[in-house]
């Protein structure tokens, strides 16, 4: 089976010129897909039947992903878990806000960095999701809440810039075909360098985001073990190159876990290690998972906050959204696949 969900525009007029139809038909398919969300081939109703059926005999389908179920929390935020056909399945989270609506979407089934502290790290790298697949998580929840999205953050299940092809084609998609601003795409990464250094070639309008979380190796290296092969100094480095070439402000996440990387210490060496680059500093409170870690104190954000402000860098404090229903980044891993019954993942309290 081929998914059209995936294919471009030009794409789809030049398959449907390959299947002896006219350019246009591929158009027509296209915002189905694209703009309507529709990803049934007999609901794509202005299409002639023979050529869906000629669609169907090459093999083709219009998309993969089917709702598995929806979960609605008390502020609106929405999880939802996606079957993708038998090959595993995807959670993604859409949060409506006064400034429009938000998704989070994955782009691997699974995580290989492990983060300590990461629930989608704990279950280990399962696959990489296609183009298709990441497109489809956006067009099927505007499709269920029949609103317009307005912004996509590649920040739910999954290292994007592991699975880098698939990424970008998702991101020219969602730009190209799905309308999304390109500023309203952020893409964010745990600190892939030569993932980093490639984006910065292609010198796109999204905002990168990289995920700090401590601002020396040697912590580092414990909470997010891809440091050990690309250490802190590697991506200053790319980061800086990063800006030079796009001009753009870079989004520094850092989470906050309570007594591990929160002291005012290590906030004016985040300072110190900050300087020189073009950043906005994002606290993001830790949500608790299986792993052995806590969040961090109110208070205790405040004054990391006070100190990032006071060296005068942009800083900001997440807002905790969708608690109830734990549709918070690091909290989506197949929940409806549990480990066997009566035992807790065993990597939970792996601890350096
Ligand atoms: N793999 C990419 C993108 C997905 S994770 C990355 O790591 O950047 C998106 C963000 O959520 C990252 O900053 C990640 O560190 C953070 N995160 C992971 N688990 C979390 C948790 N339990 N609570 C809060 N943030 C978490
Ligand atoms: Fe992977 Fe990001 Fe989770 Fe780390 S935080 S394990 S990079 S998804």
């Amino acid at each position: 089976m081929a998914d059209l969900m995936g294919l471009t525009a030009p794409e789809l007029k030049e398959l449907a010129e390959r299947l002896g139809e006219p350019a246009y038909r591929g158009t027509q398919v296209a915002k189905w897909l694209y703009k309507q969300g529709v990803t049934d081939l007999d609901a794509m109703t202005d299409l002639p039947k023979a050529f869906r059926e000629k669609l169907k005999a090459e093999g083709y389908r219009g998309g993969s992903l089917q709702v598995a179920k929806v979960q609605v929390a008390s502020d609106g935020t929405r999880k939802f878990l996606f079957d993708s056909s038998g090959c595993g399945m995807i959670e993604s989270v859409l949060m409506p806000s006064e400034y429009g609506l938000s998704v989070c979407v994955s782009t691997q089934i699974g995580c290989a960095v492990k983060c300590a502290f990461c629930a989608t790290g704990l279950s280990g790298f399962q696959r990489n999701l296609s183009a298709g697949e990441i497109v489809e998580q956006v067009v099927l929840m505007q499709q269920e809440c029949g609103d317009r999205v307005t912004n996509v953050v590649f920040m739910g299940m999954g290292e994007p810039l592991h699975n880098y092809d698939a990424t970008l084609k998702a991101v020219q998609l969602l730009n190209n075909e799905v309308g999304i601003g390109m500023r309203h795409i952020s893409v964010s990464t745990s600190g892939v360098v030569p993932g980093i250094d490639r984006l910065s070639e292609e010198n796109l309008q999204l905002t990168l985001a990289f995920s700090l979380h401590a601002p020396n190796d040697k912590l580092r290296d414990y909470l997010v073990p891809l440091n050990r092969r690309y250490n802190l100094a590697a991506l200053k480095k790319a980061l800086r190159n990063y800006h030079d070439r796009t001009k753009r402000r870079i989004t520094v996440e850092y989470v906050m876990l309570g007594g591990v990387n929160d002291s005012p210490d290590l906030a004016r060496e985040t300072v110190e290690w900050l300087r020189g680059l073009h950043v906005h500093v994002n606290l993001i409170p830790y949500n608790a998972t299986d792993a052995d870690f806590k969040p961090s104190r109110p208070q205790t954000i405040a004054a990391f906050r006070d100190i990032l402000d006071a060296a005068g860098f942009p800083v900001t404090v997440r807002v905790e959204r969708g608690a109830d229903i734990a549709a918070a980044c690091g909290q989506l891993r197949r929940q409806a696949e549990p480990p066997e019954a009566g035992s807790p993942p065993q990597e939970a309290s792996t601890r350096a």
